[in-house]
């Protein structure tokens, strides 16, 4: 059998097609480029994949599945299963693939033509969508010691018509976690807006903001299997609300979007969900001995933080991850954005992966 290139008759349109809208042309494309080397500590992943033994329960229940039915409308039976772990009401569960989705579905529920609110720097997710989907996007810069501006997000909250807040537990990118009584005053000051709390990393902080959320119909938790469950790639995140606001957020969500094979290995997953605290464990007792093993270093400063990632200050940091990638290390450059001039930032890997990563530190003069 012979194989032909396929004949382009077609040449790239030059000019965007009239039909694409301003805002979308506007918006830069999602920024990431994935990197082959031996230490991937550049998307805040869980540095272990799902245990071998529960994958192995998984395909034997997606083989046990029909593939040809659809599943269910809106992940019930799953979202049921959520609703006994976190002790909600079920009602109050909206499942999609991934929470980036979550992030896109309530901007169109709260966002377009209204505000969306959030600090500065903040998840890149939250501003790209409402850039996209035309929200007067408003962002009150952190305090230099990345806690939040109460005050400054106070005066956005009245000075704005509402829409979405959005509060990061821990931060990200700084891994900051603030006071509970800062949170629950912003919370609180948020009367009439969509307040999210984003709990992405909850697990290697030990905060949970779920009393604060279930004391007012306009909050929503948003949680996530891809970073302390180890399944970012089977995409699974879910918001934790109201069963008013989980009932307006689900006519957003497209019909049977979670599908048979995931559902399989979520349930799974759910069963035996005791990997999952001693790998936050672990995570809490490396992310210590980072910083400790770094402190004394003569350029470069590791910075704390509550999260499954961290940031190191650098005097250059082009030099500094260039440095990292000659010993087979990725991390995410964050120097452009406001108050990480210099910054990198790094997941915990495994040990020996996070020794590596001491190591090139070490060797960098
Ligand atoms: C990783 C992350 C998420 C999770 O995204 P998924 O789409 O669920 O993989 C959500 N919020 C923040 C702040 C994150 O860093």
């Amino acid at each position: 059998m012979t194989t032909e290139l396929p004949v382009s008759g077609r040449a790239a349109p030059a000019t965007d097609p009239a039909g694409v809208r301003g805002a979308v042309r506007q918006v830069p494309a999602y920024p990431f480029t994935p990197i082959d080397v031996p230490h991937k500590l550049d998307q805040n992943e869980n540095a272990y994949d799902f245990p071998a033994d529960l994958k192995r329960l998984a395909t034997e229940r997606m083989l046990a599945r029909p593939w040809n039915r659809y599943p269910d409308l809106h992940a019930e039976t799953l979202a049921d299963r959520i609703a006994a772990f976190e002790n909600w009401d079920p009602a109050g569960v909206v499942l999609t693939p991934g929470s980036n989705v979550l992030i896109k579905l309530l901007t169109e529920l709260g966002g377009i033509g209204q505000t969306v609110l959030t600090v500065s720097p903040t998840f890149s997710v939250y501003t790209l969508e409402a850039q996209m989907l035309g929200a007067t996007l408003v962002q009150v810069p952190l305090n230099p010691d990345f806690s939040l501006p109460v005050e400054g997000l106070r005066a956005a909250l009245r000075d704005n018509p509402p829409g979405v807040l959005y509060i990061t537990q821990p931060h990200a990118p700084t891994g900051f976690v603030d006071p509970e009584a800062a949170v629950r005053e912003l919370v609180e000051a948020a009367e009439g807006w969509v307040v999210v709390l984003d709990e992405a990393y909850h697990q290697y902080s030990g905060t949970d903001f779920r009393d604060l959320v279930q004391a007012g119909t306009n909050r929503l938790s948003l949680r996530t299997f891809s970073k302390a469950w180890g399944l970012a790639g089977i995409r699974l995140g879910y918001a934790l609300t109201s069963p008013l606001l989980a009932g307006h957020l689900r006519k957003l969500v497209p019909a049977f979007n979670i599908g048979t094979l995931a559902e399989a290995a979520l349930e799974v997953a759910l069963e035996h969900p005791g990997y999952v605290r001693e790998r936050a464990q672990e995570v809490r007792r490396e992310r210590e001995r980072i910083l400790a093993a770094l402190q004394d270093h003569p350029l470069w400063t590791v910075l704390p933080s509550q999260a499954n990632f961290y940031l190191i200050r650098t005097p250059d940091a082009e030099a500094a991850y260039r440095h990292l990638l000659a010993h087979g290390i990725v991390v995410r450059r964050q120097d452009r954005l406001p108050l990480l001039e210099g910054c990198l930032r790094v997941a915990v890997g495994t040990p020996a992966e996070n020794d590596a990563l001491i190591a090139a530190a070490r060797a960098f003069r």
